[in-house]
């Protein structure tokens, strides 16, 4: 097990914001939502606005997946107002493909709640109040777009700070938990005045440098301080506990022609993919043996068009597609989208996966 570190003298933290706002003034990758530290030097502050938008966006995905969405978003609704006033559905069919629909409900509920006030949250108890705005969100928007003395940590923030003051625990669920703990509250003590510029090179250093294989340690501004490198087992660190395999749901899914129209069906407001509209489904359990005599939703000449795969958080998906070309309208609730449209009507990734299917064959 990791556990070196105390045969090091801890290094002097004291330059390590500086060293790496140096690395930052120079290294900054330019983002659709950043101002750059140039802009930041001469006194311009990024609107709250983008920059909350585009941390809800950031969650669980990369920035070049997220960088259309915060564009296309921007481009339609400019201000938090003209986001408050979209129509559900457009926020949800725009958001479409990001995943975590959950998010988009709350990001929409969270504009409603900015458009009525005065000004934009700027205290990290007031931005914690936000729908959908948890400890790491509230850090990254009151230190980016405020400048409030605190420091996100999320997972790349908390592999290089664990790497650079060597914080690793047994490995165990509970080993990890404590390093956490004591990684957030030591990448405190480092926040210098200019910390939504220090959140951000964190950000970009642990993307472009300090990554979980192969860490490039030769081009980083902490490559003299850092403990995991005076060490050399920099990828050991951070110590997390091993994932378990993620078990496999089974289900089919039903996609149903008629009249140059797809059925599709909203899913209930609540749960997984809530308000997105998919094509019939049975359900999806773990081992289910689900046969299309019991589950078809309508009687019909099914043809099987292959298995669509998506992992989700804490599972992956098997999906059988069938589909049926219907003469005579069936009896089933729903939305009928015109066939050229469909896979533009907002589904979610693993709807659009199955649509695929059933229109490539
Ligand atoms: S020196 Fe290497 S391991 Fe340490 S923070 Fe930099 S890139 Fe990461």
């Amino acid at each position: 097990m990791v556990n070196a570190k105390s045969t090091f003298v801890k290094s002097d933290f004291e330059n390590a914001a500086h060293e790496l706002l140096q690395w930052y003034d120079q290294m900054a990758r330019r983002l659709p939502w950043r101002l750059s530290p140039q802009a930041r030097k001469n006194g311009d502050m990024p609107d709250p606005y983008r920059v909350w938008l585009s941390e809800i966006m950031l969650q669980q995905t990369t920035v070049p997946h997220a960088a259309p969405y915060f564009d296309k978003f921007t481009r339609l609704w400019p201000k938090v107002e003209d986001l408050a006033a979209a129509h559900n559905d457009d926020v949800m069919r725009e958001w479409a493909g990001l995943g975590y629909y959950a998010r988009a409900r709350n990001l929409h509920k969270c504009a409603k709640v900015l458009a009525g006030l005065d000004a934009f949250p700027n205290t990290i108890e007031a931005l914690l109040a936000l729908p959908g705005v948890g400890p790491y969100t509230a850090a990254a928007v009151g230190s980016i777009a405020f400048d409030l003395p605190v420091a996100p940590v999320d997972g790349n923030i908390e592999r290089v700070i664990s790497r650079l003051m060597a914080i690793a625990g047994d490995g165990s669920a509970a080993g990890w938990a404590q390093d956490k703990k004591e990684i957030t509250q030591r990448v405190q003590t480092l926040v210098p005045q200019r910390s939504g510029d220090f959140a951000q090179a964190m950000m970009d250093l642990g993307a472009s440098v300090c990554t979980p294989k192969s860490p490039n340690c030769m081009i980083c501004p902490w490559m003299d301080i850092c403990l995991a490198r005076q060490e050399g087992n920099q990828e050991s660190y951070p110590a997390k506990p091993k994932r378990k395999p993620q078990p496999i749901r089974n289900g089919l899914a039903f996609v149903i022609f008629h009249e140059g129209k797809v059925l599709l069906q909203r899913r209930p407001d609540s749960g997984l993919l809530g308000g997105m509209l998919m094509p019939l489904s049975s359900p999806w359990e773990e081992g289910g043996e689900y046969t299309l005599e019991d589950y078809q939703p309508v009687k019909a000449d099914w043809h099987y068009r292959g298995q669509a795969r998506h992992v989700f958080t804490h599972f992956a998906l098997h999906w059988d597609v069938y589909v049926a070309h219907l003469t005579k309208k069936p009896d089933l609730s729903g939305d009928w989208i015109d066939i050229d449209m469909c896979l533009e009507a907002g589904l979610p990734t693993v709807g659009r996966k199955a649509l695929k299917l059933a229109l490539d064959a």
